[in-house]
């Protein structure tokens, strides 16, 4: 398939970095006039219009639209059941999350009306904001469990996810986070609750083959920086990298943790300092310059993760919607860090996956340029979920994943006009959505 008049060709490179940091983030390749060639759902070749190959085959006229590399969102919790527009109305009158949590809300709401529904009500459900994440140009996304609790529903909901794995045309990897919050159940009995995840849940995960890593809510009110240690700890031992959710109610060490236990990725960082951004500074593994000066304290068979890279990455969505301090994103690129960003798409906190809208977000709000927005947007994001060999940019051999956009002025067009409709048409693995 050839997708012939192509205004300007986004994303494109030829390099075998897994990810960019600091200033490397501000450039973003693209080729005037361009066209590109797919082929068995993969990026086979592209270029300017001098250089155009014909073809028999089917084409796909871009009528002078941009294309762009699919967004790849590193953290969601899109597997939940109903909303909770009632908490919303509650913030609006003052109550905050940390409150909302306090009164039984937030993730225990969330679990109880989880624990009432089938897995097949809940896999509807999911597929509903699949479909709609899809059409806003997510090609890659992570799913997080966490509503489930207890044994049962977390197996559950990574049935669910492995589901969608196998039936939506986007590519899934799936995140065990049975330590988001203490069930019910377990209230004032935390230590117990910690055994049930390390002993119960995460081997059962593990010997199901349901998770491509593990994730704590490692602040305030949450997990401690010792049991997340030890939960990421156990996660190595089964082959599960650590992605975090670190720093965002209060300074609570989430990053040091992520450090010292080889995580792939810290997100949120809201409330990070100074002391957090020289510890991925010196951290051994925040050079994500490829495989070779690996530290590899965990399982050598869980299939090529990027050893060598700690993500930090902004969620700005939750931040406009909970009306909270920003992540220094800024900070974080001046550091000479990779910065990603995702949409943390979840009932309570951030109630949509726009990841156009997370790329406006991280310009206005977090001061990126919006070449830096688009590259966390994609290659970072899919370094997040370590799938950047093969999404996140137009490089021969990568997944054809991509969207044509209308028309455009500029790239910095798409944060700049931060409501409009500019996606008109969408392609995962070279199939039209
Ligand atoms: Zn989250």
């Amino acid at each position: 398939m050839l997708i012939k008049n192509v205004g300007k060709l986004v994303g494109v490179r030829d390099d075998e970095k897994l990810c960019l940091k600091g200033r490397e983030m501000a450039e973003l390749k693209t080729i005037d006039n361009a066209w590109m060639f797919v082929e068995n759902g993969r990026i086979e070749a592209f270029g300017s219009v001098d250089s155009m190959p014909s073809t028999e085959g089917e084409t796909v006229d871009a009528e002078g639209g941009y294309v762009f590399p699919s967004f790849c969102d590193s953290h969601t919790h899109i597997v939940y059941a109903g909303s909770r527009e009632g908490e919303f109305v509650d913030k609006i009158r003052g109550l905050s999350y940390a409150e909302i949590a306090r009164r039984g809300g937030g993730i225990l709401n969330s679990a109880d009306r989880l624990h009432d529904l089938s897995e097949d009500e809940l896999y509807e459900q999911a597929m509903r904001r699949v479909r709609e994440i899809v059409q806003k140009g997510t090609g890659a996304v992570e799913i997080k469990s966490g509503y489930g609790l207890n044994t049962a529903d977390e197996l559950k909901m990574l049935r669910v996810i492995r589901r969608i794995k196998q039936t939506a045309p986007l590519k899934v990897v799936a995140t065990f986070l049975g330590a988001h919050a203490v069930s019910r159940e377990y209230a004032g009995r935390q230590d117990e609750y910690v055994d049930l995840v390390v002993n119960e849940m995460l081997p059962e995960v593990a010997r199901e083959g349901l998770a491509d890593f593990v994730d704590v809510f490692c602040d305030e009110g949450f997990f401690t920086l010792e049991e997340t240690a030890r939960i990421l700890q156990t996660g190595l031992k089964y082959g599960l990298r650590g992605k975090i959710h670190g720093q965002e109610l209060a300074d609570s060490g989430g990053v040091e943790v992520a450090v010292e236990n080889a995580a792939l990725s810290v997100d949120h960082l809201e409330s990070m300092t100074e002391r957090d951004i020289e510890l991925l500074k010196k951290a051994p593994l925040s050079s994500p310059e490829g495989d070779t000066n690996v530290q590899n304290k965990g399982n050598e068979a869980s299939s090529g993760a990027v050893w060598g890279a700690l993500i930090p990455t902004a969620l700005p969505g939750t931040s406009f919607f909970l009306n909270m301090p920003f992540a220094p994103g800024r900070r974080i690129i001046d550091a000479g860090l990779p910065l990603a960003v995702a949409s943390d798409y979840n009932p309570g906190s951030t109630p949509s996956g726009d990841m156009k809208f997370v790329v406006s977000l991280a310009c206005i709000k977090m001061r990126l340029l919006p070449a830096e927005a688009i590259n966390a947007a994609t290659v970072n994001s899919a370094a997040a979920m370590d799938l950047s060999r093969e999404y996140g940019s137009i490089r021969r051999g990568n997944v054809a994943n991509f969207f044509i956009t209308e028309p455009l002025s500029s790239v910095d067009f798409l944060p700049y006009a931060y409501t409009t409709p500019v996606i008109r048409r969408v392609f995962l693995r070279g199939e039209e959505q």
